[in-house]
């Protein structure tokens, strides 16, 4: 192996970031009008049901269950004429692993139930109640449910669209236009600036929506026809005024609320007078290795100045940026 690819081998592992493993086959190309069909029937097929942001759990002792039949998930109340199939589990003899929306109706009577709860995708990610391949599975199902949800009418002639190649595409009948599913990049980005006398401090931003004495990385949507590095220095200029020259990629993480994908990078500063968006923050600061290290080990709610939880890549980032990566 090169040197190039052992500096990106040498970056810590993801296992704790959410929503990145996900070891489904999806197989999409090969898809047919036959495949939700020809995988509904076959041996081991399992449902995620889901509503909105949350998914449907049953307790068994300590394990959390978040699989069902496909029987079970008609009484369940999950509305059968939407059915996405996922991919097949290679894990599990390759299983096909299918998702589907419950009815309102259905999920308030099963909150209201004692057998089944309703967990947020965030709390699932969090708590680490179920498998971390099967967690990436469903922020899989949720990005695409979205999309079918909201995606029911023709952009190009606002006829009724109709699901197809079990989930992969929407087709409009009427004018024949072919509708694929939409991921939404975004970049989240540690700027680090080195001072004269060589000590490295990091950029976090306490956010206006944030509660909690919590400081975080930066991020923003990219836009159209924009570089990542690109929108990085955009971004951390929009908000803190500060100017990047060196942008590096790190890792990327899937972020299910509803269809983005966290393109993680680190961002050399150049200048370090922080000119503050306050549509966005409420503050920012540099910080250094060893006051970051300290805010690292103080909990979500913590009513001093700490970073976010360890699922997030922006975690991954500052933990990365502290162990000298
Ligand atoms: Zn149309």
């Amino acid at each position: 192996m090169s040197d190039f690819f052992a500096v990106q081998h040498a970056m810590m592992p993801m296992d704790h970031v959410g929503y990145v493993h996900n070891r489904l086959d999806r197989d999409t190309e090969h898809r047919t009008e036959d495949s939700l069909s020809d995988m509904m029937v076959q041996t081991g097929s399992r449902f995620f049901l889901m509503h909105g942001d949350n998914v449907l759990l049953s307790q068994r002792g300590e394990r959390w269950n978040a699989l069902v039949c496909e029987r079970r998930a008609k009484e369940l109340g999950g509305e059968m004429d939407k059915i996405i199939l996922l991919g097949t589990d290679p894990g599990e003899r390759n299983a096909p692993r299918l998702a589907l929306p419950l009815s309102d109706e259905a999920a308030a009577e099963l909150e209201a139930g004692d057998e089944y709860e309703l967990w947020s995708l965030r709390a699932v990610g969090i708590k680490g109640v179920l498998p971390p391949d099967q967690v990436g599975a469903l922020a899989q199902a949720r990005s695409l449910l979205h999309w079918h949800e909201n995606h029911q009418f023709c952009a190009k002639c606002g006829q009724k669209t109709e699901i197809r190649l079990a989930g992969a595409r929407r087709d409009c009948p009427s004018c024949e236009a072919m509708h694929f599913p939409r991921t939404d990049p975004v970049v989240i980005m540690l700027a680090i600036h080195k001072d004269e006398n060589g000590i490295e401090r990091c950029l976090l931003g306490h956010h206006t929506r944030f509660e909690a004495p919590m400081y975080s990385t930066l991020a923003g949507f990219m836009e159209q026809g924009e570089t990542i590095e690109a929108a990085v220095r955009r971004e951390i200029f929009e908000e803190a005024g500060i100017e990047i020259k060196a942008v590096r990629y790190a890792g990327s993480q899937p972020w299910p609320f509803p269809a983005s994908l966290m393109l993680g990078c680190y961002a050399e500063a150049t200048s370090s007078e922080i000119f503050l968006d306050e549509t966005e923050l409420t503050d920012a600061c540099w910080f250094t290795r060893e006051e970051v290290r300290e805010m690292l080990t103080r909990d979500m709610d913590s009513e001093l100045p700490h970073v976010p939880h360890g699922f997030s890549i922006a975690s991954w980032l500052i933990q990365g940026w502290v162990d000298g990566k």
